[in-house]
């Protein structure tokens, strides 16, 4: 079933339409591939959805209802995450304490860290991340610092979880690890948004593709259903034959 709905949505920039009535739908346990050309208004969509930019148009809804986020942290309050390439979270915290910011078990005197840290690792456990929960976040590589990110959008119940290229600073073997968590977060019900330019990434994981050609919509694709030439050819910016919604 649907989650996030989008419909209609436009955004101008001075000089620039960036959006002209794009439509986009994640289900729940879905992995929805964004994909086009530099430019075509991926990341301004994103934005609107998690509530960076105000839209000019159209209608978004989040679980069934009027959607307006005001801020990425009032959306991710109502259960969109966005996990940046440059990790948003406190690098001189440690792992467990990034998990768990604001949210952390409690006793009568304060932070319960025994049950954090056991909490924290129970968690990353889950991912098959074995990581040390005590160790600052700041010094770890950016994917695993990705891959906590991810970590605590579960940890703070998001319902759907956007990504903007979050593959481009990892090397082969961190992605492979991303995707399979990516497979993860599906199995759990959380409906994944994310854009890339990578054709074998949609392949490997991706439940559906929308396509965004100049901002507009080009249309949206069952994986299964598109042989990839025909997807490359729609990226390149031919007329779309048979879309599938
Ligand atoms: P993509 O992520 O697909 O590469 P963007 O969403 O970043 O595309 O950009 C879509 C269009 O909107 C581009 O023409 C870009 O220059 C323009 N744009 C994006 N953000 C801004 C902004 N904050 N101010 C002005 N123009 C912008
Ligand atoms: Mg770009
Ligand atoms: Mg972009």
């Amino acid at each position: 079933e649907p989650i996030l709905v989008a419909r209609g949505v436009e955004k101008r920039f001075p000089g620039v339409h960036a959006l002209r009535g794009v439509d986009l739908e994640v289900r729940a346990g879905e992995v929805h591939a964004l994909m086009g050309q530099n430019g075509a208004g991926k990341s301004t969509l994103i934005k609107i959805l998690t509530g960076v930019y105000p839209r000019d148009g159209g209608t978004l809804s989040f679980e069934g209802r009027d959607f307006r986020p005001t801020s990425p942290g009032d959306a991710q309050r109502k259960g969109i995450s966005t996990i940046y390439q440059e990790v948003n979270l406190i690098p001189t915290l440690t792992v467990a304490e990034n998990l768990f910011l604001g949210r952390a078990p409690r006793r009568w005197f304060g932070v319960d860290w025994r049950a954090m840290r056991r909490k924290a690792e129970e968690l990353l456990a889950t991912f098959d991340l074995r990581i040390n929960v005590d160790q600052q976040l700041g010094t770890m590589s950016t994917a695993v610092q990705q891959l906590v990110a991810i970590a605590r959008a579960v940890q703070t119940d998001a319902r759907v979880i956007i990504m903007d290229e979050p593959t481009s600073s990892l090397d082969s073997h961190e992605t492979e690890l991303l995707l399979g968590i990516i497979g993860r977060l599906k199995a759990r019900g959380i409906g994944i948004l994310f854009v890339t330019h990578f054709l074998d990434q949609v392949y490997q994981v991706s439940d559906r593709i929308t396509v965004l050609r100049n901002g507009t919509f080009v249309g949206t694709y069952e994986a299964s259903q598109l042989p990839r030439l025909e997807l490359v050819s729609h990226m390149l910016g031919k007329v779309p034959e048979e879309p599938a919604l």
